[in-house]
């Protein structure tokens, strides 16, 4: 599904340039659950956006779904992006002034999805994650939680292959984290493609596979033994 080869990324620093990934090599199955670790600053969120395509790599090759990354152009990149990935940020990311419902309509409307379809699809993704009856209450009637909730939900909506979460649970209590990683579980039960960083021990546990980085590269990348999150809750 992911296959990435000698991956290098730095930013420009005025004169100075900091070399956050520095030969990053790794591969994701179709069906996994993994979890990437690291102190702050150790690039897991650069490494995130890379494979999310929401930046490029400086070197090194990025093949998703069989298609080297590289060799799109910017339409077709996006078009890419669209299909194949979904997001999940710490913030959540919604529109204040949107219900749940619209919330979740919105990348389709950017697909071009017709309305009503839009609206029968958004509403079985809200429904999938528990908010069928907050449709049509806005963010800020909703507990963190249910946020976080909405935004699977508009993640899942446009049917990505992979979904990538930059610490989903970051703003959460431990018990709601739980909550959202026991949602996480079911929906790689079903068997999508998912990759979390985060930075709680706990929250990693619950994956099936844990990435560590370091100064740059991986220094351990281990399959694990699942922990349930429902047990916690
Ligand atoms: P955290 O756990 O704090 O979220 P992280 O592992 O996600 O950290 P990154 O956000 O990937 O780390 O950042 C890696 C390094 O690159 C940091 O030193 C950061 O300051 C730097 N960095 C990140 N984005 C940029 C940018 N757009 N321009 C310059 N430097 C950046
Ligand atoms: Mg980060």
């Amino acid at each position: 599904m992911i296959e990435i080869k000698d991956l290098h990324k730095s930013y420009k620093m005025g004169e100075n340039s900091l070399h956050v990934l520095k030969g990053i090599n790794f591969s994701v199955e179709e069906g996994e659950l993994v979890a990437i670790m690291g102190s702050s600053g150790s690039g897991k969120s650069t490494l995130l956006n890379i494979l999310g395509m929401l930046d490029e790599a400086d070197e090194g090759s990025y093949t998703l779904d069989g298609v080297p990354i590289k060799n799109l152009n910017e339409k077709l990149a996006a078009q890419y992006r669209n299909k194949f990935l979904g997001f999940i940020f710490q913030s959540f990311n919604l529109i204040n002034y949107k219900s749940a419902l619209d919330n979740v309509a919105l990348p389709l409307y950017y697909q071009g999805m017709k309305r009503s379809e839009r609206m029968v699809r958004s509403m079985a993704y809200l429904e999938k994650v528990g908010l069928a009856d907050w449709a049509s209450h806005k963010p800020n009637e909703l507990s963190g939680g249910q946020k976080q909730r909405v935004a699977i939900a508009r993640a899942l909506a446009s049917d990505p292959k992979v979904l990538l979460a930059d610490e989903l649970t970051g703003a959460l209590d431990s018990t709601t984290s739980y909550e959202i990683m026991d949602l996480i579980q079911k929906i790689n039960d079903e068997g999508r493609t998912i990759l979390i960083v985060t930075h709680e021990e706990d929250i990693a546990q619950m994956t099936k596979r844990i990435v560590n980085l370091k100064d740059g590269v991986i220094i351990d990348d281990k399959k694990i033994n699942q922990v349930r999150a429902i047990q916690n809750v």
